[in-house]
């Protein structure tokens, strides 16, 4: 017999042996499950004892501790069990939310994001994990979620909600949670709101605070002054975009906006278990005067709560004369972006006022006299800097008077009066609002090349220096 023969000969009896194999697994596999089954329904109604009880006995084991709560009771349970909540952002407040709420069984969740995890959003966002990055967070999410409470139904809206989409996804639930972090979509989620008759429990959280209120409960009709307040009753008009801080800028500790996002699940809860959803008669005075809540995770009290006034008459959304409406806010009638002064892009220079991070490297590297101005916050610079640049973060600059004859603190007094300023920021937008107010306030006027570093320091770590750490 021939080597190769031999060869075929064992690989063929290998062959059969595994076949064998597999069929002796299946059959043990088949036995197993019988077992478990016959175990399983150990317990269960039988055709003999019919199951009487409103819950099954898994409901029962799995909520016991929060059954016997006398604010929740079976009734409770039983409302929530047939509530759905929508929970807008499946970020750092989102993903502690969506896991209180299914944890305690309320019967349907959704959630929407259109973003994808990152491993910087791991530090605050617990439903996701290392193994995820990359992953649909709507995904990600759902699979932890579901891994905690398989007995209840899960929703995914992969996408952004917008004006156009916000109707559809939002009348199809009892209560909204906004868990996102930017004043357009808390506008448009709270005028859906207000609209469809939903209640909606927001937060907020930066660096070491949170916000959080109840709005728009009981949903009334618009005009009807017994309904909650809704997020334009508070902040009638938006913050300045220029003071506005996202996450990504200012920084978040994770506890201190997983305790606003665990709120925000208490505050539904509370809401769903009572009843009073829907109560014929039922009015915002029954439940005391309205509150926001005030958290702050460095000092010695950290909640505070301010009383907050009701319905404004004149609101926009929820008021009397109100001319908003499901088709109005569907049909994009309302420019958020633009109600909040928020401009996708920054473009305030001409490009022979810009240079790109190549074009300065090679000027750091040559030997004209110059000054690099970094406007990031003292603690992204701390992080990580250019050789050489002077700090002075965009709020301080701002704010300093500046006009003719006033010499900046931060210009170094051996400074050549034609030495170019290039002013550097985290991703080139403030960089181009100091490049202007310098230009303004005189300080090119003996012929002083001032610009900006386009693309600033993220820009920077793309094309030149990508060991550069990044917060
Ligand atoms: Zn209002």
């Amino acid at each position: 017999m021939s080597a190769t023969e031999s060869l075929r000969l064992r690989i063929q009896a290998t062959e059969l042996e595994l076949d064998r194999l597999k069929e002796e697994l299946r059959q043990a596999e088949a036995a197993e499950a019988e077992d478990l089954d016959a175990e399983a329904s150990e317990g269960q109604p039988t055709d003999d004892t019919p199951w009487k009880w409103p819950l099954s006995a898994d409901e029962y084991e799995r909520y016991a501790r929060q059954l016997i709560i006398p604010q929740v009771g079976v009734p409770g349970q039983l409302r929530l069990k047939k509530a759905s909540v929508l929970v807008v952002g499946a970020g750092g407040l989102g993903c502690p939310a969506a896991a209180y709420l299914a944890g305690a069984g309320v019967g349907t969740i959704g959630l929407a994001d259109d973003d994808v995890v990152e491993v910087s959003n791991l530090h605050r966002q617990i439903a996701h994990s290392t193994d995820k990055v990359g992953m649909h967070k709507v995904d990600s999410a759902i699979q932890f979620l579901r891994s905690l409470n398989p007995t209840i139904a899960f929703r995914a809206h992969r996408g952004r909600i917008t004006s156009e989409t916000a109707g559809a996804i939002i009348s199809d639930y009892d209560l909204v949670l906004d868990c996102t972090d930017h004043p357009t979509s808390r506008y448009l989620i709270s005028d859906a709101c207000v609209v469809h008759g939903k209640p909606l429990v927001f937060a907020s959280a930066l660096q070491t605070h949170g916000q959080l209120m109840v709005m728009n409960y009981p949903p009334l009709p618009q005009g009807d002054p017994h309904g909650g307040p809704c997020y334009r009753c508070i902040f009638p008009k938006p913050s300045p975009p220029e003071t506005v801080t996202s996450c990504g800028e200012g920084g978040i500790l994770g506890p201190v906006v997983g305790v606003m996002g665990v709120l925000q699940a208490l505050e539904a809860i509370k809401i769903l278990a009572s009843g009073n959803l829907g109560r014929e008669g039922f009015k915002r005075e029954d439940l005391g005067p309205a509150q926001m809540l005030l958290f702050s995770g460095h000092v010695a009290a950290p909640f505070r709560s301010v009383r907050m006034a009701g319905r404004r008459k004149a609101c926009f959304a929820c008021g009397e004369a109100s001319g908003l409406t499901r088709e109005s806010l569907g049909s994009g009638s309302v420019d958020y972006i633009q109600f909040c002064g928020v401009v996708p892009a920054v473009e305030i220079l001409a490009p022979e006022e810009r240079i790109s991070p190549t074009q300065y490297r090679e000027i750091a590297e040559g030997s004209t006299k110059h000054l690099l101005l970094d406007v990031r916050q003292v603690e992204h610079f701390g992080v990580s800097s250019l050789d050489g640049a002077v700090n002075v973060p965009y709020r301080t600059l701002l704010r300093e008077e500046a006009g003719e004859g006033i010499v900046p603190a931060w210009m170094p007094p051996d400074l050549p009066a034609t030495a170019p300023i290039y002013v550097v920021c985290r991703q080139g937008e403030e960089s181009q609002y100091v490049t202007r107010k310098l230009k303004d306030s005189g300080l090119g006027r003996d012929g002083r090349f001032i610009g900006d570093i386009e693309g600033g320091m993220r820009a920077w770590k793309r094309d030149v220096d990508p060991t550069m750490p990044f917060t």
